[in-house]
Parts: C-alpha cells; structure tokens; sequence
C-alpha cells in the first residue's frame, strides 16, 4: 500500500538546490546557504567548532539561555570566552557590545541570539553588526526565533554566520536548518585546523563536496521529508508574502501585551521595542502551576511556563507560525484568565484593538 509520507521518488539535487535558493531569498542574502539535515543546534554547533579554535578569543553575548550553550561550545574549542550578559527582561546595546570590544582588541569571534523565544526579547541586530564589522571579528547570528516573525537582513547587517530553523515562525518542523556563510567565514573555516571535516558537524564538507562542485551530486541522501515541508514553508511564506507574516507576528506579540495588561499581569521584557514578535512572555506568580490551569481549560492554548528556573515566575504565549493569530491569541488569553479566575472580556477587547493598531 502507497502512504503519502512514504514510497516517495528520491529527491533530486536540483530540487535541493532550488530549497537552498528559496532559503537565501528569504535571508535577502547573496552568500552561500547550507541546508543542514537536523534542529537549529546543528548548524549552530558547526559554525562555533569551525569558526573558534586555541587562540581565538570570543565575545559570547547572553541574552537567553542559548548563549550558555554557545559559550559551552567556545570554551570547549579552547577560544578565550568573553561572556557578556545582560539580564533576560532587557537586549543588549549596541554600545555595550562596542564597550566589550574596545577592552579586548583581540576578539575575533562574536555570538549573539536574534530573537530569544524562551526569554521573549530581541536584539537591535542592525547597530550591532556595525559595531563587530567595524572591530573586524567574525559575526555569527541565532537567527532560529526572528526569522519570518521579524526583519533579517544578514547581508545588511554585516552578519558572517546567520543561522535558521524552520520550527518557529517559518511554521514548520524542526528537522531541519540552514546557515548562510559568508566568504570570510569559509576562509576561516578553512584556515581552522580544528574545524570539523568529514563530519556530520562540518560545514566544510558542504562546500567541498556540495557547492564547490556545482550543486549537482548530494553528500549524502537528504532529510526528505523535512526538505519538502522547508519547501512548502518557502513556499506558504512567499504566498503570504514575507512583510504581511511579519506584521501578523507584530500584531500577535502587540495584541497579547496588551491582552495581559487588561488582565492585570504584567510583561516580562518591559520595553515593548525589546519584546520578540515571536512569543510573549509574562510575569506570572507560580507560572507553572498557572499555565497547567491554562491548558486545562483551553487544551489547545499556545503557552507554557518557562523553562528551567523561570517556571516560578514566567509564563510563555508561544505566538509564531500558524498561532500568530488573533482567535488564537484570544485563545491564549482566554486560558489565562481562566486560570487566574478572572474575566477574559476586557483582554479579548483590548487585543483586538492592538492587533487592528
Ligand atoms: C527555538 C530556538 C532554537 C532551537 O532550539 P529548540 O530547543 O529545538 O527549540 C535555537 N535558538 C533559539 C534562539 C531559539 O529560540
């Protein structure tokens, strides 16, 4: 018996390519894009074990908890690692990363998150690429939580290494991911012993085996199935056109703030300008115990508690992809104040009027 999700025809190199084309037209980028065969932390693991090496030096900006795990990365590669954190609520300025660089001239290598979906803030990425273009380190972007839900113009932007996932605001799974790669990054790569080769890890063996030769004969067999729905992503993305998915993640995150407002919970990244399009997050006593409320009442609401330590005190709107809504916004806060026991109209009305601002 044929299955829609099996006995499917191999798929080919061209169409490969053409994924990658639709991959670099999203990111406005005229560098190389690599297609890479797992989650967002693969790519972002290779660029960080091709990029750094003993001797580098590395300003790892913290904003989320995913700048822990790239100073892990560093620090293992033998880099010095420069961590500069800024509390969670906040981003970080431009002026604080220039600050970090003048103090050590010799950071070659700067990491930062785009947007943070665990932590609900975004970084001002433009003013930040001037900053580390100008010091001349090379620049590597977490792009997995903005791209599709936010402006991402890593060419613009100065932006060496800017990596994606499709399982966010792309609205697809998480099997799969890119990374563009500028050509000073290659020669970086290139110039890194260390840098993984004939590896699963490598972004190297991409260029060697895949792009260098023309884009005609694969690796390896691809990630079929995540290749066709990054495919129809691209595809439902381009339909909607990329300004109008955006704008629909700006009104979500807009239409839930001032949903919570009404509800008399406040949001946990303060400034609105530091507040990610692509989920909202809130501070909510007992976030945990609030959201298993939440869910009880609305099973198909889109929030949760936050990870880790913050499941005490922040509760996550998961608003990207299809959810960046406004019957599942109402949703969202219908489930919240449900479980706070309280009356949802006054929210319902007040999202409405944001999302329609
Ligand atoms: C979601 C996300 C990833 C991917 O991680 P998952 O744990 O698989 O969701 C990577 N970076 C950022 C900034 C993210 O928001």
């Amino acid at each position: 018996m044929t299955h829609p999700l099996l006995d499917l025809p191999p798929l080919t190199a061209e169409r490969f390519a053409s994924i990658e084309r639709g991959v670099a037209q999203l990111l406005a980028t005229g560098q190389d894009v690599v297609i890479t065969q797992g989650e967002a932390l693969l790519p972002l693991e290779g660029c960080i074990r091709s990029g750094a090496r003993p001797g580098s030096t590395a300003l790892n900006v913290v904003t989320g908890p995913y700048g822990t795990t790239f100073g892990n990365w560093l620090r293992d590669c033998g880099a010095q690692v420069v961590d500069l954190a800024v509390p969670f609520e906040t981003a970080v300025t431009a002026e604080q990363v220039a600050e970090a660089l003048r103090a050590r001239p010799e950071i070659d290598f700067v990491s930062l998150v785009h947007a943070e979906a665990a932590t609900g803030n975004t970084n001002p990425v433009a003013e930040i690429g001037e900053v580390v273009r100008a010091h001349g380190a090379l620049f590597m972007l977490d792009a997995v939580a903005s791209v599709g839900a936010e402006p991402l113009l890593p060419d613009a932007w100065g932006v060496d290494l800017c990596v994606i996932g499709a399982q966010k605001a792309m609205g697809g799974p998480a099997g799969v991911s890119a990374v563009s790669v500028s050509a000073r990054a290659w020669e970086r790569f290139a110039a890194n012993p260390a840098a993984p080769r004939r590896s699963y890890l490598s972004l190297l063996d991409w260029k060697e085996r895949w792009i260098d030769p023309g884009r005609t004969v694969l690796p390896h067999a691809p990630a079929q199935l995540e290749m066709l729905a990054l495919e129809a992503c691209l595809d439902r993305i381009a339909a909607e056109g990329l300004p109008a998915v955006q704008a629909r993640h700006a009104a979500a995150a807009a239409a839930t703030r001032a949903g919570a407002a009404a509800l008399g919970v406040a949001p946990y990244v303060p400034v609105a300008a530091q507040a990610a399009p692509v989920a909202t997050t809130l501070r909510v006593a007992d976030a945990s115990v609030v959201a298993a409320k939440a869910l009880a009442a609305e099973p198909s609401a889109p929030l949760a508690a936050g990870g880790g330590a913050l499941a005490a005190s922040m509760l996550r709107v998961n608003h990207y992809g299809p959810a960046a809504s406004l019957p599942m916004v109402h949703t969202a806060l219908t489930a919240l104040a449900t479980a706070l026991s309280t009356d949802p109209a006054p929210a319902l009305t007040a999202a409405t009027q944001a999302w329609g601002a």
